[in-house]
């Protein structure tokens, strides 16, 4: 099998979404090469990071993290591309987990329950065959151990695409399209929103409110990559 493997390989190789070059056997969507270099905001060691001033005054989280910085032309913005657009969802799967484990080294982390993933629109969905948060939120979850839920957080009408809008159209746009089935399962919990990037963050301030409306909830948020820094 590792023979047929090897020689599949030669005629298909699996390529790092970062860098672009042939994966090893045992490297998983991205070398380890890349996987040394990624250009980690390392937030989640402080509970007053420079994430958390997004949402200052905006809407009360717990803690607040995003595994990588993002900068045009850097490598993560390879690697949310390969996610999103090419059909790479086990990248969300690979740096979830990753994300996931460094979490965990943190007392502050260690109380949340349940992953909730920030939900595309369904057409949106059908379209690509898979929300990309999920991807990242199976990641998470198998890092920290815990659940993550698909049936709370639901988004309930289509938005156009955000690139273009200016953070107040942006909030506008946003702040009526998510809405919160079976609140009984995160009643009182401590919940993780996780999503691949986070910009101006009004699309998860938005859900952010939404779960605030049910009782005796805490929201931290957890994102693989954060533009604003
Ligand atoms: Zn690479």
């Amino acid at each position: 099998m590792k023979l047929i493997n090897n020689v599949l390989s030669l005629f298909y190789p699996r390529l790092c979404a970062s860098c672009g070059d042939a994966l090893q056997q045992n490297e998983q969507c991205i070398c380890l090469n890349c996987m040394l270099h990624l250009p980690e905001t390392q937030f989640h060691k402080e509970h007053f990071n420079p994430l958390r001033s997004v949402f200052d005054g905006r809407v009360p989280v717990e803690e607040t993290t995003a595994l990588m910085s993002y900068k045009k032309a850097n490598h993560t913005q390879k690697i949310l591309h390969n996610l999103k657009y090419k059909g790479q969802k086990e990248i969300g799967a690979v740096l979830g987990e990753y994300l996931g484990g460094q979490l965990l080294t943190e007392e502050r982390y260690r109380g949340i329950q349940y992953i909730l993933p920030i939900p595309l629109h369904p057409k949106k969905q059908r379209k690509r065959g898979y929300n990309q948060s999920e991807w990242i939120a199976k990641g998470l979850s198998k890092g920290m151990g815990i659940p993550y839920l698909t049936d709370v957080l639901i988004r309930s009408q289509f938005t156009d695409t955000q690139t273009k809008k200016n953070r107040f159209a942006r909030w506008q746009n946003v702040k009526e399209v998510f809405e919160v089935r079976n609140p009984e399962k995160i009643a009182y919990t401590h919940v993780l929103v996780c999503d691949d990037v986070l910009t101006t963050g009004a699309t998860t301030e938005a859900a952010i409110r939404k779960l605030l409306e049910v009782e005796g909830v805490h929201v931290s948020v957890a994102t693989l990559a954060a533009t604003t820094f």
